[in-house]
């Protein structure tokens, strides 16, 4: 299991980690898998969408705003209610296929780290399963 740490830089905010996980895959020599991206912390996630237009992290972030408002009068006393709840609807973890010692995504697709309730230095972990 490899652990990373990021940075992140506001509130809600999706970075791009495909190229840390393709490097480290690289390095792993694992030719044929599986990859699972885990997320350890429950305001926070992983995703699979779009990184050629950053209008579409941007909208993804925008709508889980309106959807999920951050003050509704949550019963959690710690105020963070929201960035709970969006981290649990999209969720903690993502498995990729690996083929041919890449990652089999779309032609669009990245795998995004996922702040809630940032900014804060957070971790994500990789485990790669070998066929
Ligand atoms: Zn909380």
């Amino acid at each position: 299991m490899k652990q990373f740490t990021i940075k992140t830089n506001a509130r809600s905010e999706m970075i791009d980690i495909t190229g840390r996980i393709r490097s480290t895959l690289a390095e792993s020599g694992i030719r044929n898998g599986l990859c699972c991206v885990f997320v350890p912390h429950t305001t926070a996630a992983v995703t699979i969408n779009e990184n050629a237009d950053p209008s579409v992290p941007r909208d993804i972030l925008k709508e889980l705003d309106k959807a999920i408002p951050w003050n509704d009068n949550y019963s959690h006393t710690e105020g963070n209610s929201a960035a709970h709840i969006k981290s649990s609807l999209v969720g903690a973890s993502e498995t990729v296929i690996v083929k041919n010692g890449d990652l089999v995504l779309g032609t669009w697709q990245a795998v995004f780290f996922c702040e809630f309730d940032g900014p804060r230095t957070r971790r994500f972990l990789l485990k790669f399963l070998s066929e």
